[in-house]
């Protein structure tokens, strides 16, 4: 089969760009291994953290909350198996959604390992799982063409994001030492969950059990959770996540990990030597996410990956191979879904001869705790080192009449602007619905 551009991965950054491609008058091809589309965002990544993020906040809201409010109501109970399975319609009908999209646009889907042969072919071999029994109505049972097939393309484009980061002595056993994807179908609540490492995908997850009644401890390398937003925003949710019952350790490194089949035996040492053993019921290690490279064949064309396991692109999105580009969390920069899609419209424009431009200070970037925390620009921290004179303004919430009307007090707006000429150069805010208002 031949095509205009053949995109190899279909998480947001892969069929975002398939979209613009269609629409844009180019005959396109998507690859995805599994035979589901959407890729980590939406099988095992935001969409299903939000469902459950939700979930536990009305439950968390009805027990803490409600009465205060006026509302009586029974003893509130957690079905944590409903809450999974509703999590996972939400899923099935966010991915079907992506498999009618490609028909609308009239993409050709493939379900197989992408692999290439040469800068120009790249061949799917269809092994791989076969369709959840639950989702029937996908094209008579498949996502896509289910085949061994070899497809030649004028352009490709690698989307094929990322998986949980792990370290060499931590044995990943799936079943008590945990990484995002199975901590989303625990559906017995655990009774203590160690968490390695306090950032996003961390502190979601963490959040999602605490307020169904999980303890939770955190162990964190550096000095502040969320540490690569702004320090004021750690610092703040931090007390926020206090309050909900997170136990935190910071400064600490985890130095070795046990399971047997009914406990986690965390070790973790601090910056003397001091060293901690916690017990729980699971160790989720979320110590960042590394990009996925493997059986795409990147040697027959000449592509190394950098020392972080990225694919090297310039400013066009371009690799070192002039037809082939790469986009989402397989490149450098954030690894955020809306990041993925801009980066596939950026290069879908450019293949249509347009002169598409990213500015990739203005991609905001959000924690869905409660209060949520969303932040666009540069850090306080950043402006410091960079030298870029500033001033700051802040304001919190419990000063804020429609605030205290939710009671949603706690959290501030931090806007750093420009010394000299107002320009806003950074706007960090905890609080209710700060996604919204990024
Ligand atoms: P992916 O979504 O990882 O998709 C890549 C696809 O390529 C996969 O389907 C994979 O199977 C496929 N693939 C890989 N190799 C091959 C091959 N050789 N052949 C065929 N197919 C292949 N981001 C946000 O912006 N907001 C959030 O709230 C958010 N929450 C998150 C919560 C969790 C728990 C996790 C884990 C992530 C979250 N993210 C969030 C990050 C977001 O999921 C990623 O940034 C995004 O999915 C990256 O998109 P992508 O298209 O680059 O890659």
């Amino acid at each position: 089969m031949q095509y205009d551009v053949t995109i190899i991965g279909s998480g947001p950054g892969g069929y975002i760009a398939a979209i613009r491609c269609a629409q844009l008058g180019m005959k396109t091809a998507i690859i995805e291994k599994y035979p589901v589309l959407g890729g980590t965002c939406l099988n095992v990544g935001c969409i299903p953290s939000k469902a459950l993020l939700d979930s536990s906040e009305h439950y968390y809201k009805a027990v803490h909350e409600f009465e205060e409010h006026g509302i009586k109501a029974g003893e509130y109970q957690v079905d944590l198996e409903q809450m999974v399975k509703r999590k996972q319609s939400v899923v099935d009908q966010t991915t079907v959604g992506i498999s009618y999209l490609m028909k609308k646009n009239k993409i050709d889907v493939y379900t197989g390992v992408g692999e290439f042969q040469d800068k120009n072919t790249v061949t799917v071999s269809s092994v791989g799982p076969a369709l959840p029994a639950r989702l029937p109505e996908l094209n008579g049972g498949q996502a896509g063409r289910r085949e061994d097939v070899t497809l030649t393309s004028k352009y490709i484009i690698i989307a094929t994001g990322s998986k949980p980061a792990s370290l060499p002595f931590i044995e990943l056993d799936k079943k008590r030492v945990i990484t995002s994807t199975e901590a989303l179908e625990i559906t017995k609540l655990p009774k203590h969950m160690i968490i390695m490492g306090g950032g996003v995908i961390g502190l979601e997850l963490g959040s999602v059990f605490a307020r169904l009644g999980t303890k939770i401890t955190v162990v964190e390398m550096m000095s502040s959770i969320i540490p690569t937003m702004d320090g004021t925003m750690g610092k703040e949710l931090q007390k926020v996540l206090k309050k909900l019952g997170f136990k935190f350790l910071l400064q600490h490194k985890v130095t070795e990990v046990k399971s047997t089949s009914r406990q986690v035996t965390v070790t973790a040492a601090d910056k003397t030597g001091a060293v901690k053993q916690l017990k729980g019921d699971y160790c989720l290690v979320s110590i960042g996410r590394k990009p996925y490279t493997e059986g795409l064949g990147l040697e027959k064309v000449g592509i190394t990956t950098d020392e972080a396991g990225r694919i090297p692109v310039d400013d066009h999105l371009r690799t070192i191979v002039d037809n082939i580009y790469a986009i989402g969390d397989v490149v450098r920069g954030a690894m955020l879904a809306h990041k993925a899609e801009e980066e596939g419209v950026l290069v879908a424009e450019q293949l249509a001869g347009q002169k598409p431009h990213i500015n990739y200070l203005l991609i905001p970037g959000v924690v869905y705790t409660w209060p949520e925390v969303a932040s666009v620009g540069h850090t306080e921290e950043a402006l410091k080192e960079a030298k870029i004179p500033y001033k700051k303004g802040a304001f919190p919430f419990k000063a804020s009449a429609r605030a205290r009307a939710s009671m949603d007090i706690d959290g501030l707006v931090k806007v750093l602007a420009h010394e000299q000429t107002d320009e806003m150069l950074g706007v960090h805010i905890i609080g209710p619905r700060a996604a919204d208002m990024i």
